[in-house]
C-alpha cells in the first residue's frame, strides 16, 4: 500500500521529498496540515505568522494535486482527516513535541531528519568521551568531515578560524557599510489570501499577533529563496566578514545574508550555502575571512546548535542556573519601541517590531544582554524570542537563548555570560553619541543602563562568576568602583519601565 508522506511546515524544500534510501516512496501523495491550534497558543509576530503560512501553501500549489491540504484545529485531527488510518511516512520534525506526536500515532513512520549537514549518529560519536562540546572543535572535524575550504589535510590559508579579522568596528562617520542592498521578494496572490485569513483570526478574536504586518520581506518558496542566496553569494558574501559584529543606525542588515529563515523552513540547504561560498571564494569573488566566517556560522553554529538541542535533552529548557525569575515587562512583550529612551534597545527593538529580524549581535548584546541582567526568567526570555523572530524554532531557540545567550546552562554551552556595559555597543556602533544615555556613566540620570546594569549582573552573581577563568577579572574589577553601593541602591530602584 503506497505510504503518504507528510511535511511539517519547516520542511518545504525538494530535500524533503528526494526517494532516496531514507526518503519517502516516489510520488508518494503528500499531506499537510495547517494547524490554527499552534497560533492560538501563543501569541506571535505576526510577519513570522505570514511568512510561514504563505511558504505552506506556496509549496501546495506547487505539489498540485500530489498534495492534499487540511486546514484543521491540530495535526492530529488533520492527519486522520486527510490520510484515516492510513500508512504514512514524515522525515524527523524539528522540535521534540512534534517528534512525541508523531511517534505517538500509529502508522507514522519517522525518517531521518533532514536540512543538515551532520547526522546525529555522526554527531554522538564525536561527542563521545568528551568533557566539553566546544563550538571550534566540533566545527574543525565538520570542515574536515565535508572537505570544506580544506587544503592538504588542513584549512585553507593555514588557519582555521579568522574570527580576528571579523570584529571591526563601523567605519568612522558611516551611516550604512553601503552593501548592495538584501533581496526582497515580491508578494503574490498567495499572500493577499494568508493576510485576509490573518484579519479575519485577529477580528474573531481567536488569535492575537505581536509586531507590524509589513509586506512580506523573506523567501516564501525555492525560487525566492535561491535568488536570494545567489544575490547573497554575488553581492554581499565579500563584505560579510569584517563588519560582522557591528550595528549601524542606518543600516539593519550590512552584510549579513538573512538566509536563516529560509534555512529554517527548508527551502535552503545547508550544502548549497556552503558550496557556494567556497566557490565564490576559489573564484576570486569573496576574501577568506569573510567565506571563512559565513560558513563557520552554518557548518559551525547552526549544526552545533542543532545538534547540541538533541543532546541536552529535554530537562534542558528549565536550565536556570542563576536563578532569574522576573518575568518579562509589557512594553518589552508589546515591542514597544517608541516607549524607549536608550537609543540601542530601541533601534533594536523596532528592528524586531517592523520585521521579526535582527542580526546576531543585536540579538545577544542588545536584546539578550538587556534580559540578562535584569535577571528574567529564561524560559520566558526563550518563548520571546521563539515567537518575535520569524527564523526562531524550538531547536535553534534553546541553545541560543538558555544557553548562549542566558546563561541558564552555567557554561554547557559557551564559557562565559555575554554581556557587556555601554562601551562595547559605543565601540560597535554608531548608537551611542545621540543617546539621552552616557556609556561610560554608571550613576545618575544619564547612567547608561546597560553599564550599570553589567555591573550589578556582575556584583549579582560575583560567587560563581569570580571562579570563571574568563570572567573572574571582571569580578574583580568591582572592588574598584567607589560608586558601587550608589550603583547597587540605583538598580535596585530600578522599576520595571522601559529605560
Ligand atoms: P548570518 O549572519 O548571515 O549567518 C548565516 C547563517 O548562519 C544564518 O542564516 C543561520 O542559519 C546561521 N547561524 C549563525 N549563527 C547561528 C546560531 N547561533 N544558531 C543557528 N544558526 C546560526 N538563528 C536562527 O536561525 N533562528 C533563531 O531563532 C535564532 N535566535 C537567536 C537568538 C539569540 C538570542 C541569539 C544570540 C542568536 C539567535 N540566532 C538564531 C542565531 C543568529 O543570530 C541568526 O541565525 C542570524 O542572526 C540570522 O540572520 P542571517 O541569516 O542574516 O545570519
Ligand atoms: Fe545604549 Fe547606553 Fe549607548 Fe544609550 S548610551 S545607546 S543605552 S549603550
Amino acid at each position: 500500500m503506497t505510504r503518504t508522506h507528510w511535511l511539517f511546515g519547516d520542511q518545504l524544500g525538494p530535500a524533503f521529498l528526494a526517494a532516496d534510501d531514507h526518503g519517502p516512496s516516489r510520488d508518494a501523495p503528500v499531506v499537510m496540515v495547517e494547524s490554527r491550534a499552534v497560533f492560538r497558543r501563543r501569541r506571535f509576530h505576526r510577519a513570522k505568522a505570514h511568512l510561514i503560512l504563505s511558504a505552506m501553501r506556496h509549496r501546495a500549489s506547487e505539489l498540485g494535486d500530489r498534495v492534499t491540504y487540511v486546514r484543521a484545529d491540530t495535526y492530529r485531527e488533520g492527519l486522520r482527516r486527510a490520510v484515516g488510518g492510513g500508512p504514512v511516512t514524515v522525515h524527523q520534525p524539528t522540535s521534540r513535541a512534534a517528534l512525541a506526536l508523531v511517534r505517538s500515532l500509529d502508522n507514522v513512520t519517522v525518517l531521518p531528519p533532514r536540512g543538515f549537514l551532520v547526522r546525529q549518529e555522526d554527531f554522538a560519536a564525536w561527542a563521545r568521551g568528551r568533557r566539553a562540546l566546544r563550538m571550534e572543535a566540533f566545527y574543525r572535524h565538520v570542515r574536515r568531515d565535508h572537505d570544506l575550504l580544506m587544503e592538504g589535510g588542513g584549512p585553507v590559508g593555514g588557519t582555521w578560524n579568522l574570527d580576528h579579522e571579523n570584529r571591526e568596528p563601523p567605519p568612522r562617520g558611516a551611516r550604512t557599510l553601503g552593501t548592495a542592498a538584501p533581496y526582497r521578494p515580491r508578494e503574490d496572490s498567495i499572500d493577499d489570501e494568508v493576510r485576509r485569513d490573518l484579519d479575519r483570526w485577529e477580528h474573531d478574536g481567536d488569535v492575537s499577533f505581536v509586531g507590524r504586518d509589513g509586506p512580506r520581506l523573506f523567501p516564501a518558496d525555492r525560487r525566492e529563496a535561491r535568488t536570494a542566496l545567489r544575490r547573497f553569494l554575488r553581492h554581499r558574501l565579500s563584505g560579510f566578514g569584517a563588519h560582522e559584529d557591528a550595528m549601524l543606525s542606518g543600516d539593519d542588515t550590512l552584510s549579513h545574508s538573512l538566509l536563516s529563515s529560509s534555512l529554517n523552513l527548508g527551502l535552503l540547504d545547508p550544502v548549497e550555502c556552503v558550496e557556494g561560498a567556497e566557490a565564490a571564494w576559489r573564484a576570486g569573488e569573496a576574501p577568506l575571512n569573510s567565506v571563512e566566517g559565513f560558513v563557520r556560522q552554518i557548518a559551525g553554529w547552526r549544526e552545533y546548535v542543532w545538534q547540541l538541542y538533541w543532546h541536552f535533552g529535554e530537562d534542558y529548557r528549565k536550565s536556570n542556573v542563576l536563578g532569574h525569575t522576573a518575568s518579562l515587562p509589557d512594553w518589552w512583550n508589546d515591542l514597544d519601541a517608541d516607549a524607549v529612551s536608550a537609543r540601542c534597545l530601541a533601534t533594536v527593538l523596532r528592528q524586531v517590531r517592523d520585521t521579526g529580524w535582527t542580526h546576531h549581535i543585536p540579538r545577544l548584546m542588545v536584546l539578550g544582554s538587556y534580559a540578562l541582567q535584569r535577571g528574567w526568567d529564561p524560559a520566558a526570555v526563550t518563548d520571546w524570542f521563539h515567537r518575535c523572530f520569524v527564523d526562531g524554532y524550538d531547536w535553534v531557540m534553546l541553545p541560543n537563548v538558555v544557553g548562549m545567550s542566558q546563561f541558564a546552562d552555567g557554561g554547557r554551552m559557551t564559557t562565559k555570560p555575554y554581556t557587556s556595559g555601554g562601551a562595547y555597543i559605543d565601540r560597535m556602533s554608531d548608537l551611542c553619541p545621540p543617546c539621552a544615555y552616557r556609556p561610560n556613566r554608571r550613576v545618575g540620570e544619564d547612567a547608561c543602563p546597560f553599564t550599570a546594569g553589567y555591573w550589578s549582573f556582575l556584583h549579582r552573581h560575583r560567587g560563581l562568576l569570580e571562579h570563571n577563568a574568563r570572567t573572574s577579572r571582571a569580578v574583580h574589577g568591582l572592588g574598584r568602583l567607589k560608586d558601587l553601593d550608589a550603583l547597587l541602591r540605583q538598580e535596585r530602584g530600578r522599576g520595571e519601565g522601559p529605560p
